[in-house]
């Protein structure tokens, strides 16, 4: 299992993670991402790469 977490006071928004996370993990609210779907996440990392804040975090559980 992962757990992708986002850190609401760096993110800006910009909703790149919601685009490239297969597992349609993300989702904008009130203009920050929030994982609503952390259980579907795969550990893939391509959120963390494409997150220019550093915003998202993605532990092994
Ligand atoms: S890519 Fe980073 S800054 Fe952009 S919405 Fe996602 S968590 Fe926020
Ligand atoms: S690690 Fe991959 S599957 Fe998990 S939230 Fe990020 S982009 Fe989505």
């Amino acid at each position: 299992m992962f757990m992708p977490v986002v850190n609401k006071d760096k993110c800006t928004g910009c909703g790149e993670c919601v685009e490239v996370c297969p597992s349609e993990v993300f989702e904008l609210q009130d203009e920050k991402s929030e994982p609503v779907n952390a259980d579907e996440c795969l550990g893939c990392e391509s959120c963390i790469e494409v997150c220019e804040s550093g915003a998202i975090t993605v532990e092994e559980t």
